[in-house]
Order: structure tokens, then C-alpha cells, then sequence
């Protein structure tokens, strides 16, 4: 029987009560409460920030070469995995001068096992670019003219070395920004939120020391306001963080869901008077040009059904951006009599000297490593994610 006393009905009924306690969980987003006390923001992350920054190499004596090459090195990869490359890169190309007159192989070589290594031919260009130009460019807009540089390096780059006021927004900063605010939008992607938040980041940064601020928005990110287990308790910004009173942090930001794909790759071993079958990308290959990887079955030419009848040495699986890839690597016992473009064989005792991508450096000497005694795997082994 319906209640005729609604503050009763409110009492009995807690989905009643619901909609009043999600908006106290989860506060509206309000980016004005936040940029209205930037000043106390500002002052407590950068006290935090000159307490608390790592050492690293970039920022110990920097100079515009270190925090370009670090830059470059830091998209899309992690400051644990850069720190060896970082050194190695200096100590063979110490400046920008040095770095436009390497041959591309020598530079490849440096990156190699970094990954995205349109990165570091971008990197050779800009330095031939820089080294061409009279003067040093100064403003976000000018770096963005050169290859490579997108809005996010163009401010990290510019703000740091010429104190440019111009904000950095990546993931890091877009999630830092989405917990301040609550923020409870659902955004397609990536791309997307930085856009959105954009404005913020601009509105939240200091005229005097943009670039250490800009550090300190990246390292907070990196060490304090992580993706899962945010550490609010140590937080210094903790105070004007809208997120962490909802007691849910890692709710936001709300992105949508990927779409992830499964995609099967079969790759072939084959050697032959102590060389191994490679494929060599070519320059316009986007993420791999001139990279050294086992070659698949298609570019020998030969069905996937036909590889796959070879006995499997090894099952690898991956992740490239929404990809989930499965590689299996079957050899082939007998080579072929032409080799299709962009084959070619590599001794194994100069190995070193190629250019292999990350994986398949580390898969080759695992299958070499692996194979007295050689037992081949058992083809259902590997799981092909399309059966
Ligand atoms: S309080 Fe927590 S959620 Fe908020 S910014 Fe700090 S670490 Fe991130």
C-alpha cells in the first residue's frame, strides 16, 4: 500500500534517499573552485616539488639538448626504461651538433629496443633542422614546425628551457586535473580529454617558473596521483582535490572503453649456413622503418596454413596501443630459393650489428638460448585468438 506521509516514504526507501547521496559522493565538476585558489595550489606543489623531485639525469645541469632528448624518449615510455638509453644516448651524441651529423643507422642503433622509433628519426631531423637555423626558436609555436613536436613536447620543451608560459597536458596531467575537479564526463578519448582540459592547465600556471611547474604537474602524476592506489596521504595538493573527498579517486577520469582487437601473427625461423631470415621495414614503415624483425609468413610468401605446419620454437604475446597480438614462430626447414624484397640473411655472429625491434631481439636470443636441447612446442601450445 503507497505511503501517504512522503518524509516517511523518504525514511523507509533507500533508493529515494540515492540520488540525493551520489551527488554528495560525486560532486559536479568545477574547475573555478579550483582556479580561484591557484595561488595556494601553485605554492604547495612547487614546495612539494623542490622537496620531493627524483635526481635525473635531464634535470641535473640541464641544457635544451638533455630535455629534448629526454622529452622525445619519454613519450609514451616509462623514466625506469629511458635512464639507460638517456645515458648511452649522451655519451655517444652529446649535443645537437653531434646528433645532426650521426648517419640514421648509428641513431637507430641508440634506440633500438626503445620502441616507436619514428621517435628517433624525428629526433635526427630536428636536430639537423636546429642546427641549420640562425637562432634557437623560443615559443611552443615555433618547436611545433619541427618534426616531431607535438603541443605537449612544445610546451615541456619551451616552458622549461625558455620559461614560455604554455601548459603541459598529457594523461598524467589529465588524470591529476580530472581527480582536482571531480570531473565526471565521459570522454571518447585520450585526445579528447586533453583538449578538455587544456583551459585548467593553462589557467592553473604560474607566470614565474612555468617549466617547474609543468615538472612538478608530471611528477605528481608519476609518483603521488598514480593510475590505480592514488597516494592521497602523501598528496601536497590533497586539500583542493574534489576526487579524493568522494572517497573514489580512481573514478576518474572516465574514459570509454577501448575496443580491443585480437590479432594473430605467424612469423618463420630459418636459417641457413649460420644466418638467420630477417625482414628489414622500410623507411616509410611508420613505427618500424628500417627495423630487423623475424619475417612473417606473408612477406616469405608463403599461406599462414603452410607456416603453421613447421614446428612452433616460441608463442609470444603483446600489446600494441587497443591490440592484443599473439605471434607464434614456426620453423621452416627449408629456405627459400629467392628471397622476396625486403629479405635478407644475418649471420648470427654479427647479430649485433642489426637492427632488431625490442621483442624480437629478446625472442631470438631466447629461441637461441633455448634450443640444446631444442624440443619444438607442441602446435596447440599457442593459442591462436581467432580459433
Ligand atoms: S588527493 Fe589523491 S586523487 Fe587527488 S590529486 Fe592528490 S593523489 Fe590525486
Amino acid at each position: 500500500m503507497a505511503t501517504k506521509n512522503p518524509k516517511r516514504h523518504e525514511k523507509e526507501n533507500p533508493l529515494f534517499v540515492a540520488p540525493v547521496l551520489c551527488l554528495l559522493a560525486f560532486p559536479v565538476a568545477n574547475p573555478a573552485r579550483l582556479t580561484s585558489r591557484k595561488a595556494d595550489f601553485q605554492k604547495a606543489l612547487a614546495r612539494w616539488y623542490r622537496a620531493h623531485a627524483r635526481a635525473l639525469p635531464w634535470r641535473e645541469a640541464p641544457s635544451l639538448y638533455k630535455t629534448v632528448v629526454s622529452e622525445f624518449m619519454l613519450q609514451q615510455t616509462q623514466v625506469k626504461t629511458v635512464l639507460p638509453y638517456f645515458a648511452r644516448w649522451l655519451g655517444a651524441l652529446p649535443d645537437f651538433t653531434a646528433l645532426a651529423g650521426a648517419p640514421e643507422t648509428r641513431v637507430l642503433k641508440l634506440w633500438e629496443g626503445l620502441g616507436y622509433y619514428s621517435r628517433a628519426r624525428n629526433l635526427h631531423k630536428l636536430a639537423q633542422a636546429v642546427a641549420a637555423l640562425p637562432t634557437l626558436p623560443q615559443t611552443p609555436e615555433a618547436w611545433r614546425e619541427l618534426p616531431g613536436v607535438g603541443p605537449y613536447t612544445a610546451a615541456a620543451i619551451t616552458s622549461i628551457s625558455f620559461g614560455a608560459p604554455a601548459a603541459v597536458v598529457d594523461g598524467n596531467v589529465v588524470r591529476i586535473l580530472a581527480r582536482l575537479t571531480a570531473d565526471d564526463r565521459e570522454f571518447k578519448d585520450g585526445t579528447t580529454a586533453v583538449k578538455a582540459f587544456t583551459t585548467t592547465a593553462d589557467a592553473l600556471l604560474p607566470a614565474a617558473n612555468p617549466g617547474d611547474h609543468n615538472q612538478a604537474m608530471m611528477e605528481l602524476g608519476a609518483t603521488i596521483c598514480l593510475r590505480q592506489n592514488p597516494l592521497c596521504a602523501l598528496c601536497p595538493v590533497a586539500d583542493f582535490c574534489a576526487a579524493r573527498r568522494t572517497g573514489a579517486p580512481e573514478r576518474y577520469p572516465r574514459l570509454a572503453p577501448k575496443k580491443i582487437e585480437q590479432v594473430a601473427v605467424t612469423r618463420i625461423w630459418c636459417e641457413q649456413s649460420g644466418r638467420l631470415l630477417l625482414h628489414r621495414a622500410d623507411a616509410r614503415a611508420r613505427r618500424l622503418a628500417h627495423q630487423h624483425e623475424l619475417p612473417t609468413a606473408e612477406q616469405l610468401g608463403v599461406t599462414e596454413a603452410a607456416a603453421r605446419r613447421g614446428p612452433l620454437l616460441a608463442c609470444k604475446k603483446r600489446s600494441i596501443t587497443r591490440y592484443r597480438i599473439t605471434e607464434s614462430i614456426h620453423r621452416l626447414a627449408t629456405p627459400p630459393t629467392t628471397l622476396p624484397a625486403g629479405l635478407l640473411w644475418a649471420p648470427f655472429a654479427t647479430l649485433d650489428a642489426f637492427t632488431l625491434s625490442g621483442p624480437h631481439r629478446r625472442w631470438i636470443t631466447e629461441i637461441l638460448a633455448a634450443r640444446v636441447p631444442a624440443p619444438a612446442l607442441p602446435a596447440q601450445q599457442c593459442l591462436d585468438p581467432r580459433l
